[in-house]
């Protein structure tokens, strides 16, 4: 089962995927992680996306449509049951790119009250280790993973500036591709909100184990 989670930033995707990852056993693929991971490492790619994933904007879509196609040729992709897109494609152009040398069978759609979204970034905190995230209302005042004890650090594009910039350019180049799945059928909708990510992640796998079968 190959599938796309699609929602803005703050959604809750990072958290559903690595649920939904690990209930089916797919692998999860994020596009963010792995920018993150080559900017940290100096890496070529990672100097070409930093100033784009600073400013909260896309990096270019030929450099990120070649990173995906060829993760996909990986042998845990290839020997596995399947895989979790989660932060890709970002825009139409993507879509289509992906179509050609992918199959997708759902999307999960995670909508969510933007409202709720710039407080949930702004104080979002992620475990350095397993990626875990935290609001710092619930963290007092602790400064590392409860599962894993990993240092959790700030995202540097969850200041209000980038996170504006983000949801802008979810609204005008991601959102569309909701019309875009739902025009192929293979959309599953899901509303998040405030309630604890299990609550959704129960919702979520309640639809994936009958798509499943
Ligand atoms: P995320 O962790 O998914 O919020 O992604 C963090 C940043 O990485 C984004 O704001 C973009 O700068 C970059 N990025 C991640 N995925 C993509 C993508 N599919 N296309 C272009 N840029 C991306």
């Amino acid at each position: 089962m190959n599938l796309i989670l699609l929602g803005a930033p703050g959604a809750g995707k990072g958290t559903q995927a690595t649920k939904i990852a690990a209930r089916y056993g797919l692998v999860h693929i994020s596009t963010g992680d792995i920018f993150r991971a080559n900017i940290k490492n100096g890496t070529e790619i990672g100097k070409l996306a930093k100033s784009y994933t600073d400013a909260g904007e896309l990096v270019p879509d030929s450099v990120t449509c070649e990173i995906v196609k060829d993760r996909l040729t990986w042998d845990d992709v290839k020997n596995g049951n399947g895989y979790l897109l989660d932060g890709f494609p970002r825009n139409l152009f993507q879509a289509e790119a992906l179509d050609t040398f992918a199959h997708i069978d759902g999307v999960v759609n995670i909508n969510i009250d933007q409202a709720l979204l710039l407080d949930r970034l702004c104080g979002r905190r992620v475990c350095k280790e397993c990626g875990e995230s935290y609001h710092v209302s619930t963290l007092n005042g602790a400064t590392t993973c409860a599962r894993c004890g990993g240092e959790l650090y700030r995202r540097k594009d969850d200041n209000p500036e980038t996170v504006q910039s983000r949801l802008a350019v979810y609204n005008e180049q991601t959102a569309p591709l909701i019309d875009y799945y739902t025009k192929k059928g293979i959309i599953l909708n899901f509303t998040g909100s405030e309630a604890p990510a299990e609550v959704l992640f129960e919702e979520i796998g309640k639809v994936l184990d009958t798509f499943v079968k």
